[in-house]
């Protein structure tokens, strides 16, 4: 096993399947790629990820969960 990901629980819904379970390399880039858990749907950047987790629920972190389920799948 050669896992170097790690899971993200992130308050939005994977627009696809709407597991909040995501994964993202273990680097930690910015513009790391992650991706839903259960069906591997790309969701966001880590940059994304990590601003949705610092954010606390509001109207801020609202806009962005929009920003992100709204971009198409890539
Ligand atoms: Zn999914």
């Amino acid at each position: 096993m050669n896992d170097l990901s790690e899971e993200l629980r992130l308050p939005v819904a994977c627009p696809s399947c709407g597991s909040h379970l995501f994964r993202a390399s273990q680097v930690h880039n910015p513009d790391d790629k992650v991706f839903c858990a259960s069906c591997k749907r790309y969701l966001c950047l880590y940059s994304e990820a990590k601003e949705l987790l610092r954010l606390g629920p509001g109207d801020e972190r609202e806009a962005l969960i929009e920003h992100v389920v709204n971009r198409p799948a890539k």
